[in-house]
């Protein structure tokens, strides 16, 4: 196969290319939260790895220590971003960078403006993920090979955002994903490891897996060797104290796992030990999400098990009615082969569904008595919601 083997060119799908043209313009004031979110998605990405690799070890192929790189060459005026998580195929990568899978997005993008500040609400509440790089790159790249696919199944895909991409079948001896941003003229300032690391640490310090740079010699000799450091904290933020964690830090925290653009409105975050063995992180948004109505929205909290990540939208643990609420719990008492079928059946998920319920009701409860304005916010956006109430929840069950 030669290097050129099945290149393509395809076209964006309508609703991606209007996406990146809002985008682009209505996000421009906060353009650096594009590297919140790709370092996010790399976070995600290696979250799956671990997890496909419970059931296959061999997926690591020697490669377990979990990572995310930020290089950059100020020359060149380019960022990389490496992961070596769980990677893409062809296929995925088409599928993922060349559409927009979720529901009700034609609906979403009916209802922008034109207005610079009204639609960069809305589009944080649809979350604007690996678009958000063309915010400051003229053009991305992106090398991805899925684990467990040999080192021929490589894909390189190439945009500049203006409604095409490329995508071609190459080489890459390594698993995971690379997205390489070629800079803006303008946009210089993100290949800059000052810049880079500040970055990190105000946006994705509570990412758990290590944030690793090029270490900066200043004013010593540069070593032949290049060495690197970590950059973030690499810590899972539950499993810090509460006293210690910053409210910053809880809202960035909920940026990553919401995929929400603004803060939240308020959190609980909980340490239970005894005859149940968990902790949880529950956050209440203060804004509701486009596709709040919509039967196939996202919703359930991310379940963690000894804080391996096991899978998203776990709607086990709270009832419909407050299918708002956004967050994490991770259990001790589970086991790391838990599937959907089996938490539906056991009966700890149920003592603490109940218990994770009461949890919401009274953080909504104490925030209805000491700070009504915040309370009347919470109301107008998710009061409807919350009044389908229990007895809808019961029906279900
Ligand atoms: P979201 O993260 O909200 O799903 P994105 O547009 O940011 O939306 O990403 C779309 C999808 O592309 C992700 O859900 C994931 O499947 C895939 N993806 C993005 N970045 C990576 C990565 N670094 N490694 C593997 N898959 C990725």
């Amino acid at each position: 196969m030669s290097s050129t083997a099945q290149k393509e060119t395809l076209g964006f799908q309508t609703e991606v290319k209007q996406l990146l043209h809002l985008m682009i313009h209505s996000l421009y004031s906060n353009k650096e939260i594009f590297l919140r979110e790709l370092i996010s998605n790399a976070s995600d990405a290696a979250d799956k790895m671990r997890f496909a690799a419970l059931a296959d070890g061999d997926l690591y192929d020697g490669d377990s220590e979990l990572a995310i790189r930020l290089n950059f060459d100020a020359e060149a005026n380019t960022l990389t971003i490496s992961d070596n998580g769980i990677g893409m195929n062809r296929d995925d990568v088409i599928e993922h960078l060349g559409t927009i899978a979720k529901s009700g997005t034609a609906d979403f993008l009916q209802n922008l403006t034109g207005d610079q500040q009204k639609d960069s609400q809305l589009i944080g509440q649809f979350g604007v993920g690996f678009y958000s790089s063309f915010i400051v790159a003229k053009e991305v790249e992106v090398l991805t090979r899925k684990a467990g696919s040999s080192a021929s199944e490589g894909v390189h895909w190439r945009s500049a955002g203006e409604g095409e991409f490329t995508i071609e079948t190459v080489e890459l001896a390594q698993r995971g994903t690379s997205i390489i941003l070629h800079l803006k003229d303008d946009e210089k300032e993100f290949a800059d490891a000052f810049r880079l690391r500040n970055l990190v640490r105000k946006y994705s310090d509570h990412i758990s897996i290590p944030v690793i740079m090029p270490k900066q010699h200043m004013g010593e000799e540069e070593p032949t060797e290049p060495e690197e450091e970590t950059v973030n904290a690499a810590t899972s933020l539950w499993t810090r104290s509460r006293s210690d964690i910053k409210d910053d830090e809880y809202q960035e925290f909920y940026k990553h796992i919401s995929h929400d653009f603004q803060d939240a409105l308020s959190w609980s975050h909980n340490k239970v030990e005894g005859k149940l063995d968990y902790t949880s992180l529950l956050y209440l948004p203060s804004k509701a999400p486009f596709d709040l109505w919509q039967r196939e929205a996202n919703r359930g909290l991310k379940l963690y098990v000894q804080r391996v990540f096991i899978m998203d939208e776990t709607e086990q643990f709270l009832p419909t009615y407050l299918r708002f609420m956004k967050g994490i719990v991770d259990s001790n008492d589970l086991s790391l082969n838990v599937s959907r079928e089996i938490l539906q059946k056991d009966p700890v998920i149920d003592s603490m569904r109940s218990a994770l319920t009461k949890r919401v009701l009274d953080m909504l409860e104490k925030m209805a008595k000491k700070d009504a304005d915040k309370y009347a916010l919470f109301w107008q956006e998710f009061g409807q919601v919350l009044k389908e109430g229990p007895a809808e929840d019961f029906a279900n069950k």
